[in-house]
């Protein structure tokens, strides 16, 4: 089946991604790769066979049917693990499954006892604490009623995780407030070790706090964005710049191209309109190239007169309006194209690159949501 445009997910540099984030790393933590939001958006499947193909063996997802695609994807013992949605009448089958839960609040807690007693086999749970982040976590103040209910049914739980999460760790001004975290969070430790509760692994850090809090990284360290070869943020480059190698100034490399082709093209008179409305008029005869790809594959309309695209190497501008499935984009500087070109709307061609960031900023979007946002109907092929 032909579709309009292709992701290509590269393995090789998602391998090298890894080998950096190792090298920040002891070798006694682990890492569990986020595939939340479709892998922010690379394909869970393609995501999971590529991590594991580079040795990772732990696998961190929003919800539970993210959780059902990485199992069905996985061929490694790799364990998972959901840190947010499921529904109570599915814990049952999560148990049985062998899939790991955070626990955040006495509802959930209840319910995944009750499940455990009625498959006979333990919940696999993480309990998460509140330390500032204020969206879930179990508060300080309700440990006393919390600790019993660990201790009397240490049966029917296996305590594989106690965690939380930073509010905001790629930003420098939060620094105060992550580090109040991290220490409140130790606090929770010492209470609950006080009581004679362990847990298998301590684990906090998302991608900024790895790369910038070390005391953060514990057993296991969940990576997201930077997996996918982004900085979570521009600042977290400009603060850990000076700690990188001078020959490897960039470690981390983008997995990502999205190319379409063109479908066709338009001469268009000097003094007309394009596309819908009026928000472009030809200065100058011009030469269009009508490309496949629109507001409904996740190129937004604000990148109407705004994105640029590559062709034969050459930057090409949108022109005129993003519409639902296409674009026009101006072609008048290149030799003689023809139908089916390649357009790359993500990666490098020739000399030049558009960057997930220089197209995110156009779209006044962060890395993470232009990711997430790209259709999971649009193919992702593996490639080296
Ligand atoms: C998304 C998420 C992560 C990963 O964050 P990145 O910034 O992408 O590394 C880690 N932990 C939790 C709880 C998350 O929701």
């Amino acid at each position: 089946m032909h579709y309009t445009s292709l992701l290509e997910v590269s393995a090789g540099s998602y391998a090298q991604n890894i080998e950096f984030l190792k090298s920040r790393i002891s070798p006694h933590t682990q890492i569990s790769a986020v595939v939340k939001g479709n892998a922010y958006g690379h394909g869970i499947a393609q995501m999971v066979e590529i991590a594991e193909n580079a040795g990772i063996r732990h696998f961190s997802t929003f919800s539970s049917d993210e959780a059902r695609k990485v199992r069905a994807a996985k061929k490694q013992e790799s364990e998972i693990m959901i840190m947010g949605m499921l529904y109570p009448e599915e814990l049952p089958e999560l148990i049985v499954q062998d899939i790991q839960f955070y626990v955040f609040d006495f509802y959930r807690l209840e319910r995944a006892i009750q499940a455990a007693k009625m498959v006979g086999q333990p919940a696999q749970i993480h309990v998460e604490v509140e330390t500032g982040f204020h969206r879930t976590g179990f508060e300080k103040g309700l440990l006393p009623q919390l600790i019993p209910v660990l201790k009397e049914n240490r049966e029917h739980l296996v305590l594989k995780g106690i965690c939380t999460h930073y509010a905001g760790a790629e930003s420098s001004v939060n620094h105060d407030r992550i580090r109040e975290q991290i220490n409140k969070f130790k606090e929770f430790k010492k209470i609950l070790e006080g009581e004679k509760i362990y847990f298998e692994r301590t684990h906090t850090a998302c991608s900024a706090a790895t790369l910038l809090f070390p005391e953060t990284h514990a057993d296991m360290v969940r990576i997201g964005i930077a997996s996918y070869g982004f900085w979570p943020t521009q600042e977290t480059f400009s603060l850990l710049k000076h700690t990188l190698e001078k020959e490897n100034q960039n470690p981390l490399k983008r997995l990502i191209t999205w190319k379409s082709e063109i479908m066709s093209f338009k001469k268009v008179a000097k003094g007309e309109f394009v596309g819908y409305g009026m928000s472009f008029c030809a200065p100058r005869d011009l030469n269009l190239a009508i490309v496949p790809i629109g507001y409904s594959h996740g190129y937004g309309r604000n990148l109407s007169n705004q994105g640029q695209v590559l062709i034969q190497g050459q930057f090409c501008p949108v022109i005129g309006t993003v519409n639902m499935n296409a674009i026009a984009v101006d072609i008048s500087h290149l030799e003689a194209c023809k139908p089916g070109e390649e357009v790359i709307l993500i990666g490098n061609q020739g000399e030049n690159e558009i960057t997930v960031a220089s197209f995110a900023e156009t779209s006044h979007l962060v890395n993470y949501e232009m990711l997430s946002r790209l259709p999971s109907e649009i193919p992702r092929r593996v490639v080296d």
